[in-house]
């Protein structure tokens, strides 16, 4: 086994040019669970935990620019950090629904978006907030909206050879509600049957933005556009909540698997977009 540990960014992508099989590591939470025979195909890794520019947490413009995260920042260090709280608590949500704290110390945001399950508790986060993913590679870097990022089950826009550098999450406007909540087996250590993110913004007394993403119900991450059009511009209230819990229920069509029926998680689906509509009261 090679195991590379560059020093910054640029060794990191002179190495991943001249041996794009590279695997890239970081948490190893995922990696080291994926069974022996697949372990065994993996010969030659490269450590991203000692590169800084995929490190902590920055202001962007004080903060009016929002947050960039580093891919190799911990769902603890998220969890611990006052800008996210700030700015980002359906962030911190998601951070510590994440395995237990053993794993939040080891598991990194980066890692958890490469890894692309479709169940990653911080993805439909990711999706609601329109995050930015900006990675490097043999080409230089680029930016991929993260609504462009999941491309299949499994699969991400990353070509062979690029890693995630930082996320990008846009401020916010005054005013707006964020919400998270994962639906699983039980409170601690379970992968999500249903998870739902939202983005809201309430002005003159109608809904005047809404952006709800999922995971869980469909191979990638979704936006649920026709719960969001369903209520966009009508008063909070309850019937404005049935008619998106309903709209969620009927965009998506989930699939039983070892962890949740396909009917199980369109009914956790409609509860759970009814309430957190109804939250923006
Ligand atoms: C007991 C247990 C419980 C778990 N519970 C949850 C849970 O509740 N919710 C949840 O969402 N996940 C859970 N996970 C999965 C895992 O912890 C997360 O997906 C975690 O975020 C992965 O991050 P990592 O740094 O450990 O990734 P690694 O295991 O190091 O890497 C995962 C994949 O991403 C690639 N990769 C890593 N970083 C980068 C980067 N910067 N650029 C490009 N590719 C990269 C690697 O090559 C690999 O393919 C759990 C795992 C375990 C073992």
């Amino acid at each position: 086994m090679i195991a590379l540990s560059p020093r910054s960014l640029d060794e990191a992508v002179r190495h991943l040019e001249s041996d794009p099989a590279l695997v890239p590591v970081a948490g190893c939470t995922d990696l080291m669970v994926r069974g022996p025979e697949a372990l065994h195909d993996i010969d030659r890794v490269i450590d991203l935990l000692g590169i800084p520019e995929l490190r902590g947490i920055r202001e962007v413009d004080g903060g009016l620019g929002g947050l960039e995260i580093g891919a190799a920042t911990t769902f603890s260090e998220i969890r611990s950090s006052a800008a996210v709280r700030a700015a980002f608590p359906s962030l911190v949500d998601a951070a510590g629904q994440v395995g237990g704290w053993q794993i939040q110390n080891r598991a990194t945001l980066g890692g958890n978006m490469a890894n692309a399950s479709p169940a990653g508790d911080s993805l439909p986060v990711l999706l609601a907030l329109d995050a930015v993913a900006v990675v490097a590679g043999p080409r230089g870097q680029r930016e991929i909206p993260y609504s462009g990022f999941h491309t299949g089950y499994r699969k991400t826009a990353l070509e062979p050879g690029e890693i995630i550098v930082r996320v990008r999450l846009p401020r916010l406007p005054e005013g707006s509600i964020q919400r998270f909540r994962k639906v699983g087996t039980r409170e601690a250590q379970a992968i999500s049957k249903v998870v739902v993110a939202l983005v809201g913004r309430i002005e003159d007394g109608r809904i005047a933005e809404l952006r709800l993403a999922a995971g869980s119900v469909a191979a990638v991450p979704v936006r649920l556009r026709k719960a969001e059009e369903a209520v966009r511009g009508e008063a909070p209230g309850a019937e404005a909540a049935g008619l998106a819990g309903r709209a969620a229920a009927e965009e998506v069509q989930p699939i039983d698997d070892v962890r949740s029926t396909a009917e199980y998680r369109s009914f956790a689906l409609e509860r759970v977009v009814r309430r957190m509509v109804l939250g923006l009261i």
